[in-house]
């Protein structure tokens, strides 16, 4: 028996199938991350084919069998196409990322309707440039990092589980994590100014009093964090583009 899903959806990835076909994935809001074949595709003329497209926000009906792992899309409306994302290399690169992070780290056939709503709010803010991509890309890191499962900790001290304060002396050790102004000290340690930004991120607080540098080192360091708790996780090839 097949269902009948109504949802919205942000297109993934997309790749050519057979002589005239497409699979495309999808990031679902009620279905979770989802494979669909459009039959036809590639002809030139398909509607289909020019609404889900690769970072394309829209609404489907898709045809659901729990038996099969491609599902069929039978309609597909344009609900956002984010025309600013789509002409800038490095938004476009970023919000890729974004895309390669859930369709890497997420189980299909699983619904999560707040990172689908970070997702579209993501976007939104990446098209509307309120601030530099690479740092709206820190943001939703820290957010998707926390909700699979993998929070950050920037609150107590791995060592002696003081609680670690901002705009104080602290460090960091690999894989454990950010250490106290005391355990810092005796360890001659300082990484200060990359605690204070990533609790900026996840505190949802402004950064624009941080040196640019800043916001790629921080973003390495959450791939990195990302990878150490994710054997399979091998990092993104979407952001080697840029
Ligand atoms: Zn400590």
């Amino acid at each position: 028996m097949s269902e009948i899903i109504k949802t919205q959806a942000i297109v993934l990835s997309k790749i050519n199938y057979s002589e005239s076909s497409l699979i495309v994935s999808l990031f679902t809001k009620n279905n979770g991350l989802t494979s669909a074949i459009i039959k036809g595709g590639r002809r030139p003329k398909s509607k289909l084919t020019s609404v889900v497209d690769v970072l394309n926000f829209i609404q489907i009906i898709l045809y659901k069998k729990e038996s099969r792992e491609i599902q069929i899309i039978s309609s597909a409306d344009l609900i956002s196409y984010y025309p600013k994302i789509k002409s800038k290399i490095e938004l476009t690169g970023y919000a890729l990322a974004i895309c390669e992070l859930i369709k890497t780290l997420l189980v299909e056939n699983e619904s999560n309707e707040l990172i689908f709503n970070g997702l579209v709010r993501i976007l939104s803010l990446i098209e509307n440039e309120s601030e530099p991509p690479e740092v709206l890309f820190g943001r939703f890191l820290i957010f998707f990092v926390k909700e699979i499962g993998y929070e950050l900790n920037l609150e107590t001290c791995e060592l002696c589980a003081a609680e670690l304060k901002p705009n104080s002396r602290i460090g960091y050790i690999s894989p454990s994590g950010f250490i106290c102004s005391r355990c810092s000290e005796d360890k001659h340690m300082n990484d200060s100014e990359l605690f204070n930004y990533l609790y900026c991120l996840k505190n949802r607080k402004k950064v624009n009093s941080f040196s640019e540098k800043i916001y790629m080192t921080g973003n390495q360091f959450l791939i990195n964090y990302l990878k150490s708790h994710i054997e399979s996780f091998k990092g993104l090839n979407s952001l080697t583009m840029l």
